[in-house]
Order: C-alpha cells, then sequence, then structure tokens
C-alpha cells in the first residue's frame, strides 16, 4: 500500500475509510475530517487509488499555494512595496509554509527551482 500524506489543512495522520462493505473508500484526516476522492472497488479501484487521490488533493493545493505566493512577492516587488505583508491571504499562506519578512525571498527561490 502506498504512503498517505499528512493532512494539507492541519498536519493530522490520514486513514483509508469505507461505508462499512469496502465497496467505497477513501481518506480521510483522523484530526479534521478533511475528505480525499471517494473511489469505487466495483470500478475496479484500489486503496493505491483512495491513496493517490488524496496525495494529490495535498499537491495540487501546496502547488497553488506557492503559486499564489510568488505572485504576491513579484507584485510585492514590482510595486506594492511593504503591502504584501499585510493582505491577509498573503500571510495566511507564508505562515503556513514558515516564510518570514526575512527568508521569503530565499524560501522562494529554492521553491522556484
Ligand atoms: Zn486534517
Amino acid at each position: 500500500m502506498k504512503k498517505i500524506k499528512d493532512c494539507l489543512f492541519c498536519g493530522g495522520i490520514g486513514e483509508l475509510r469505507d461505508e462499512g462493505d469496502w465497496r467505497t473508500i477513501w481518506v480521510q484526516c483522523k484530526q479534521c475530517d478533511a475528505e480525499g476522492g471517494y473511489v469505487d472497488r466495483h470500478d475496479g479501484a484500489t486503496e493505491d487509488g483512495a491513496i493517490d487521490k488524496w496525495n494529490n488533493r495535498v499537491e495540487k493545493e501546496i502547488i497553488n499555494d506557492i503559486q499564489y505566493l510568488l505572485n504576491m512577492y513579484e507584485a510585492y516587488i514590482d510595486d506594492m512595496g511593504g503591502e504584501a505583508w499585510k493582505d491577509e491571504m498573503f500571510i495566511k499562506f507564508a505562515t503556513k509554509y514558515g516564510f518570514t519578512k526575512e527568508n521569503l525571498h530565499k524560501g522562494l527561490e529554492e521553491l522556484h527551482c
């Protein structure tokens, strides 16, 4: 079985769930109940299929967040001055990935390549 990534919302542990018959299966966070996509065994799906749906969701969300940070940071460099750090969403995502005013530039350069 594939490794289940940590929950993208709370960092909690994801585990496989079913409706009691192991027909429809999905991964759900034990801590915050976030769910990955559902798969159906009658369509030939497996545990790995459910885990893929969960893991892909985590990756997709991270890519979206990083793209947002990059866009905001470019705007910040171009014409916003210090405004990015007054934006709630920007601060939320930066904090989520451990970025501060001091290390953001370095962090984004690393993520870019
Ligand atoms: Zn969670």
